[in-house]
């Protein structure tokens, strides 16, 4: 096997220490740590695990929190009067609510109703567009997360032809202007794309973020390229696997993420990272 692992857990483990630091830096400023309010609706068990993790990092690194659980028949007024309450609520920094909600309620307008300066999922389209028009704003965190761990991998993204495989809002869009900020030649591959196979093999960095296993085959990697493998799948065997056939791929990558302990651990990383952007920027708003 000739590329490096980027080890997604110990990168991860190195940012939640250099959050733990800024947030004990923003507690003795303003008196109170920074603090995340996460909100979940109804018993999945894929997201009941999710916040779990979260909230034990967020302890971990000093940041106060609660996590609001709701039942699954809770309606989209209620869902929006607390989100109401918790922006108004000034010992709140980040809120996060738990996607995917239950399918009666709409998503999109519960996210409309976040404060941007709170938004620590960086799913409004208030933060969307700062994106867009490459001006600081709150970041989705997987995506923020991969960004990392290609800077780790040490690779110079100037110039380079990345190819991001999903286009989801999520994960796929926000990762391909991150990496067009970063003057990568990026292209944004989707169900529809023709040949994905073919424009892979053009990659530097080749990033999947689609949810198929054994959707990116080893001969789809460019040799040298930077892999990095988004996608949460499991095997026939029931076991964790990503969007990438690891073995193979990492015959010809450079460096590659694996699945899981790659980009995962990164995703809960940045969200306290965002916690203590949205904290230090509200306490001068
Ligand atoms: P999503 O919203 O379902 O988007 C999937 C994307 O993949 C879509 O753009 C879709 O294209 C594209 N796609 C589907 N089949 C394809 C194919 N055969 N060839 C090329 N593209 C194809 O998923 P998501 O939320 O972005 O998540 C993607 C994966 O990342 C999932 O496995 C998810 O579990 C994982 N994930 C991991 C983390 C983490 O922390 N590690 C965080 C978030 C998501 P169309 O747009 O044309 O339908």
């Amino acid at each position: 096997m000739g590329a490096r692992n980027i080890d997604g857990k110990a990168i991860a483990a190195a940012v939640r220490e250099e959050v733990r630091v800024r947030a004990e830096a923003h507690a003795a400023q303003y008196g109170r740590a920074p603090g995340l309010e996460v909100v979940l609706v109804g018993d999945d068990p894929a997201s009941q695990v999710y916040v779990r993790n979260k909230e034990r990092a967020a302890a971990k690194a000093g940041i106060r929190g609660a996590v609001h659980r709701l039942p699954a028949d809770t309606s989209q007024q209620a869902l929006i009067a607390l989100v109401r309450r918790l922006n108004e609520d000034e010992t709140v920094d980040g809120i996060l609510v738990q996607l995917p909600l239950p399918p009666h309620l709409d998503a999109a307008a519960v996210v409309d109703t976040l404060d941007p300066g709170k938004d620590v999922d960086g799913l409004h389209p208030h933060n969307a567009g700062l994106l867009l028009a490459d001006r600081p704003g709150l970041r989705p965190c997987t995506p923020s997360g991969c960004m990392r761990l290609i800077a780790e991998a040490g690779l110079e993204l100037k110039g380079k032809r990345a190819v991001v495989i999903g286009r989801s809002n999520l994960v796929g869009k926000p990762l391909a202007l991150m990496l067009l900020a970063q003057h990568a030649t990026v292209t944004m591959a989707h169900s529809r794309t023709v040949d994905l196979a073919g424009l892979s093999r053009e990659a530097d960095v080749l990033v999947a973020a689609v949810g198929r296993a054994g959707l990116v085959r080893g001969d789809w990697v460019k040799p040298g390229a930077v892999v990095i493998d988004v996608g949460i799948n499991r095997d026939d065997g029931g076991q964790l696997c990503g969007d990438v056939v690891y073995e193979d791929a990492a015959e010809r990558a450079s460096a590659i993420t694996p699945v899981p302990g790659g980009v995962g651990p990164m995703t809960i990383a940045m969200l306290l990272d965002n916690t203590v952007r949205a904290a230090d920027a509200l306490a001068v708003r």
